[in-house]
């Protein structure tokens, strides 16, 4: 949605540039680039790199009316236009409700987004860990504010360069290699990157304004009574808008009071998911890989700064614990796989480790009525498979 509001990038040429980083365990992933190529298929417009701060927004507190804003405008000579800005609320801070956010201040919109809880990694990004941007993303991004693109692809860790794809998780041998290369520069398009989400959601925010996010802002519930959107928040307050935009993911309350409760559906599979100081020796030549075996995978990718981020699938009922640790568990499942697999595993303190039960929903056709609408995870979850869910949350 944030990125239709657009239109599409224009033909560009590929410049391709070295980014040379050395690899230390002491670069937090959060302020250092990949140690591979950083691509930049258009002029850069800032050289500037900013410097990773740390978000404040504001917490709504009292009632405040979030109401139509009126500007005067100068055109030719002395007449002047009132024009009125529609409003926008926004439930949720991830990375969907934050680009759209961007993209419709861009536009020129008024915008107020709601954060329940804006401490660092939220929503998908509390199980940290990087998120693969992909060039249909990017170039959304682009297309959006080419400032805050660039500054996410210096951020991030070019894997769509290298080889990418399927293998065998006992034997570690090709079953397909991906180029994802060669279509985006055909095209014009970004290559793909991978870059730590807190990062990502850190630049989005710093760009939408921290005025504009309201932190410890629980959205539990909105009226739409046609002429205008009340927003109700756990706290009692209440926010008038034009429109409202429910970006508050998988879980949203708002399309809940929507359309009415409907429970998500468990993949059956659960995901651990870990990140190692670990440079395999194969680093120049592959971004990521993809292990497969029978009901169990397991993806290992390159993030910059000399760590790998893993993720290891598993097909088994939801709500299970690990009562002899995840490590353990997982050297169980995946200890007769290829070297690829279990010295990563090894690599990997069991602290850094977290689990959760993977979910998504019945695609609908249907996702909005009225004043109000829905983005990303709240309305297309998805399975992480694709990596395109955050993709799909900016593009869309
Ligand atoms: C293991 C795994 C790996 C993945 N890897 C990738 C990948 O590589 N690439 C990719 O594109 N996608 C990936 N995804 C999918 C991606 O994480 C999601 O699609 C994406 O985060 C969706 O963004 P969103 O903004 O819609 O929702 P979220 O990221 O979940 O953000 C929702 C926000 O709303 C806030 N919120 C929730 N409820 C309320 C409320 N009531 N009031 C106010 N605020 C609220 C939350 O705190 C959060 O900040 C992966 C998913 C998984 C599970």
């Amino acid at each position: 949605m944030a990125a239709s509001l657009f239109q599409k990038p224009s033909a560009i040429l590929f410049t391709g540039t070295q980014f040379p980083v050395s690899i230390s365990k002491d670069i937090p992933i959060e302020s250092s680039p990949c140690i591979h190529f950083n691509y930049h298929f258009r002029s850069k417009a800032n050289n500037q790199k900013k410097g990773l701060l740390q978000v404040k927004a504001t917490v709504g507190a009292g009632t405040q009316s979030v109401s139509k804003s009126s500007e005067t405008k100068d055109l030719d000579g002395n007449q002047l236009e009132k024009k009125t800005k529609l409003k926008i609320l926004i439930a949720g801070g991830g990375i969907g409700g934050l680009v759209f956010a961007l993209a419709a201040k861009k536009k020129g919109f008024d915008v107020v987004v709601f954060e329940k809880d804006l401490s660092a990694i939220r929503g998908e990004g509390q199980y940290r860990g990087p998120i693969q941007i992909q060039s249909n993303a990017l170039a959304a991004l682009e297309a959006i504010d080419m400032e805050v693109a660039e500054e996410v692809m210096e951020a991030g860790c070019v894997t769509g360069d290298r080889i990418n794809g399927l293998v065998d998780g006992v034997s570690g041998t090709w079953y397909v290699k991906f180029d994802t290369f060669t279509p985006a520069a055909e095209r014009g398009l970004p290559v793909t990157r991978v870059i730590s989400r807190m990062t990502l959601q850190q630049i989005l925010a710093r760009a939408v304004g921290e005025d504009v996010i309201f932190n410890e802002s629980n959205v539990v519930d909105f009226e739409d009574d046609g002429d205008k959107v009340t927003v109700v928040l756990e706290n009692g307050n209440r926010y008038d808008g034009d429109l409202l935009v429910g970006a508050d993911g998988i879980w949203s309350k708002v399309r809940k009071n929507l359309f009415g409760p409907k429970e998500a559906v468990y993949s059956g599979y659960t995901c651990y998911t870990g990140i190692a100081d670990f440079v395999p020796a194969d680093i120049e030549s592959v971004g990521y890989r993809v292990f497969l075996g029978h009901k169990q995978y397991f993806v290992s990718s390159d993030v910059g700064a000399g760590k790998m981020q893993w993720y290891a699938f598993h097909k088994e009922p939801a709500g299970g614990v690990d009562s002899h640790g995840k490590k353990e568990r997982l050297l169980n499942i995946f200890g007769d796989w290829c070297d690829n697999v279990t010295d990563l595993l090894h690599a990997t303190d069991e602290d850094a480790i977290l689990r959760r039960d993977i979910y998504d929903r019945t695609p609908s056709l249907t996702w909005g009525r009225g004043r109000v609408t829905l983005l990303g995870d709240s309305i297309h979850a998805m399975q992480p498979n694709m990596g395109q869910g955050g993709c799909m949350a900016i593009e869309v």
